[in-house]
């Protein structure tokens, strides 16, 4: 398995969304080490808007080392009888049709 290259610290963790499955969605890996083959989605979102320059960047994911003291400060805001979570990114990402 991989390492992560680094780690990197947000202002926020929780994002709006705004599909029917889930409330919220965090992410708390920038990149990712799997390295699929067929276009990746969140890799150019995250070009796009220029979190990350290359696919090669991509595959040396950085963790986000504050996620617990945000997650702390913005779960207590939250209405905890409707809100859902959908996580953007996991530890391993698994997402469907996944190749190497
Ligand atoms: S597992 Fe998902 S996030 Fe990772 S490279 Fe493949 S499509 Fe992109």
């Amino acid at each position: 398995m991989k390492s992560v290259k680094g780690y990197i610290e947000r202002k926020t963790m929780l994002y709006k969304t705004g599909v029917e499955y889930g409330d919220y969605t965090m992410n708390h890996v920038l990149g990712c080490a799997h390295g699929c083959k067929y276009p990746c989605y969140a890799f150019l979102m995250a070009r796009r808007f220029g979190k990350v320059a290359s696919y090669e960047a991509w595959l040396e994911p950085y963790l986000v080392s504050n996620t617990l003291e945000i997650l702390d400060k913005e779960i207590s805001r939250l209405n905890r009888k409707s809100s859902r979570f959908n996580y953007a990114s996991r530890p391993t990402r698994l997402c469907t049709n996944m190749t190497k």
